[in-house]
């Protein structure tokens, strides 16, 4: 009962949060960057701030993660940390020979109006820079936004590298979002199968779920290329799923190429899978083979087999916009009732995306943008659900109310599986599916008593 003091009483908090859903800018920033192939991130600011953000990427990954620092003292607090990155420039591409450095600022060196562009065009001039290396930056100050915009802004900084091509290379540019790595090799696995050229990026599938080989590499042969990234430029569609994650860097691809482009919710169930599948086949101009139809049928077999488990579930969802706006829709084709949710990123547009998804639905909805744990947990206490989902601090909530959970989302410090197991597309879908009624079907043969208790369910 660690969490027992939870009033049922809500009280209007304007200027508190409790157990927030959501973490610090610099650590989207950071997943983004190790999206590229041969790129350290780099946290501009204090060696506390890395170490966190490092920390809490490898407990989610399971997985070393490297990134330097500009490690601010009290003298760059006062003065600026313009030397200090100079210095860490100048270290990073002699010592570890980095393709590509991306920076990312913090609380403290936004404060002090660190200013990055004119840090990199002095390194440039001072010749710091070595021919045919890159160093992309992102504004990513954690007093406003959270992870998710953190991600943004450094995919944003990655579309700013668009070339405009003179002929277009006939690929399709994917912008995923903020995803596992699975589920990025499952996009490009989709793509595949409907035999379209893809550039994704970034691309963190073969870099954060990768083999123990018995060799270390600093920087493993995966993840986009500068090349890649930049021959975006030239492609005849981007298609950025996300509107929180992804929209932007699209729109900057579109505006500076010409590259036209679609915004999509992430493809997680049946009905985004449906519309990405859809969108990628008229863009390219091709057909849905076979293999992908059978993944399909399979999801909606599984769906009506199962559907009396499903059905009038009561759900409490947490989570990042772009994810839950999609499982939410996932849901309630399902005929479950996501009522109460809330994700840690502010945005007035995913309440009034929600309300519109679950507009038809027959139970009264309670969503916040920039809501936290604590509101939920009194949502719950007030009306309770029959399934929570969400990151792993929903445990707490879980235990003191006794709840099926499944665990699902950023950050997961408690299980494995969920970097090397996709959950977008139609497979995908069946994976959350098998979660789901895994811990509903627990719960029901736990709590049946004997005369009801079945074998077969
Ligand atoms: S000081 Fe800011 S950037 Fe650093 S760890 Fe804390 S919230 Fe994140």
């Amino acid at each position: 009962m660690l969490l027992r003091h939870t009033p049922t009483e809500i009280q209007e908090r304007k200027a508190l949060m409790i157990n927030p859903a959501k973490t610090c800018q610099p650590i989207g920033a950071m997943y983004a960057a190790l999206g590229i192939q041969g790129c350290l991130p780099h946290s501009h600011g204090s060696q506390g701030c890395c170490a966190y953000h490092r920390s809490t990427l490898t407990r989610h990954y399971k997985e070393p993660i490297s990134a330097a620092t500009s490690s601010f003292t009290e003298g760059a607090s006062v003065f600026g940390g313009q030397a200090n990155l100079l210095q860490s420039i100048d270290n990073i591409f002699t010592v570890y020979e980095p393709e590509v450095i991306a920076v990312h600022t913090t609380c403290l060196s936004e404060t002090i109006g660190d200013d990055l562009p004119q840090i990199f065009h002095k390194a440039q001039k001072d010749k710091k820079i070595p021919e045919g290396k890159t160093v992309i930056g992102a504004p990513t100050p954690s007093y406003v936004g959270s992870h998710v915009t953190g991600f943004a802004n450094m995919v944003k900084a990655m579309a700013a590298l668009a070339e405009p091509g003179t002929t277009k290379n006939g690929k399709i540019n994917i912008i995923p979002g903020w995803v596992e790595p699975a589920d990025m090799e499952e996009l490009k696995r989709l793509a595949a199968l409907m035999a379209i050229e893809i550039n994704m990026f970034p691309d963190t599938s073969g870099v954060l779920d990768g083999p123990l080989t018995g060799k270390y590499a600093m920087f493993p042969k995966a993840g986009a290329t500068i090349k890649q990234i930049k021959a975006s430029g030239g492609g005849i569609g981007t298609i950025a799923l996300g509107e929180w994650c992804s929209a932007e860097a699209a729109r900057l691809i579109d505006t500076k190429c010409k590259v036209p482009c679609s915004v999509l919710d992430m493809p997680f169930g049946l009905k985004a899978t449906d519309r990405f599948i859809d969108v990628l086949r008229t863009v390219a101009g091709t057909s849905v083979p076979d293999e992908i139809a059978i993944e399909r049928g399979k999801l909606v077999d599984l769906i009506s087999d199962m559907h009396q488990y499903f059905y009038g579930k009561k759900v409490a969802l947490v989570g990042d916009p772009d994810q839950i706006i999609a499982m939410t829709e996932f849901l309630v084709s399902i005929d479950m009732l996501p009522v109460h949710i809330v994700t840690g990123t502010p945005g007035k547009k995913f309440e009034a995306r929600i309300k519109e998804i679950t507009a038809e639905m027959n139970a009264e909805v309670n969503v916040k943008a920039a809501g936290d744990m604590f509101l939920l947990h009194q949502w719950i206490k007030n009306e309770p659900v029959d399934l929570i989902i969400g990151n792993t601090y929903c445990k707490y909530i879980a235990r003191d109310e006794d709840l099926p959970f499944v665990r699902w989302g950023f950050p997961i410090l408690d299980r494995q599986g969920h970097q090397h197991f996709p959950t977008v597309g139609y497979r995908g879908g069946l994976r959350i599916l098998e979660k789901i009624l895994g811990v509903l079907l627990d719960r029901k043969d736990r709590d049946d008593p004997e005369e009801i208790f079945e074998l077969v369910l």
